[in-house]
């Protein structure tokens, strides 16, 4: 599932043109739906009719959420699971996935290409409702230690599922959660309101090194989405479970918390009170 650095990174992408013209300036012609349950709000009818002559301002990331403000309403995409968008030129050969399909003025394509069909668009007057219940944004200036000490103490959670609770944080998902706890050195079921100073400092610190990191490398590439990044290959844990510990050598291990796949380094992250 793409996190914030690959987000970020198919944001930039967009913004740049890569290739081809950027996105911003560029006006919708038309939009092809070939999976109507993509449309997650207005109906497919009102979308299709809503979308057309509209102007891209700008392309912005909230979260895991890519954000569009048009020249009228604002156009939201999440990827969820498996999607990816790319900006391509109008005969480029259509990909197995392409479900939604922008076709701009300039003749270019945006394509939202997902596989396992679960990425959600929105066309909103008013984006706010929506990306107001998100938390903070972890690489913010406004996010501090103090800020997140303060949310941290407010829950008696295990830190792996709150961290990946978007109303906490938002951004982070299975893959910098991990990175993130094995760089602040504390384990994934330590209660939140259990932290010391020095320890929320360091998770502090780990949340934003291990999303700068993967964002130094274009986000991750795994799964079978391919966007470019190679962050896959620095993994400090994720997806490393029987391998040696980057830092001490021990084995890192996996265990399964609220049915995600965890993965740590037993004694850089020891149990919470052993
Ligand atoms: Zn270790």
């Amino acid at each position: 599932m793409p996190e914030l650095p690959e987000v970020e990174t198919i944001v930039r992408n967009l913004r740049r043109g890569n290739g081809a013209s950027p996105l911003p300036g560029q006006r919708i012609e038309r939009v092809t739906i070939r999976w109507p349950r993509h449309i997650a709000e207005p109906s497919v009818g009102s979308f299709r009719r809503r979308i057309r002559d509209r102007a891209i301002i700008d392309v912005r990331r909230r979260g895991k959420y890519l954000v569009f403000p048009l020249d009228r309403s604002t156009l939201l995409i999440h990827l969820r699971m498996s999607g990816d968008l790319q900006l391509t030129e109008r005969g480029a050969p259509a990909g197995p996935y392409d479900r939604t399909v922008f076709h701009l003025k300039s003749g270019q394509q945006l394509r939202f290409s997902d596989a396992r069909k679960l990425g959600k668009v929105f066309l909103l007057d008013d984006p706010e409702p929506l990306l107001s219940k998100l938390g903070p944004e972890p690489l913010d200036e406004e996010f501090t230690p103090q800020v997140l000490s303060s949310r941290l103490a407010r829950h008696h959670r295990a830190l792996k599922p709150l961290l990946l609770d978007q109303s906490f944080l938002a951004g982070l998902g299975n893959i910098y959660t991990d990175e993130a706890l094995h760089l602040a050195r504390l384990h994934p079921l330590r209660r939140s309101d259990s932290l010391n100073r020095d320890e929320v400092k360091a998770l502090w610190q780990g949340i934003r090194e291990a999303l700068n990191q993967g964002l130094d490398h274009n986000g991750a590439s795994i799964d079978w989405v391919y966007r470019g990044g190679d962050f896959q290959n620095y993994f400090r844990v994720y997806q490393r479970s029987g391998k040696p510990c980057l830092v001490c050598g021990k084995t890192i291990e996996r265990i399964i918390v609220h049915q995600r796949g965890t993965h740590y380094c037993p004694s850089c992250q020891p149990e919470a009170f052993a």
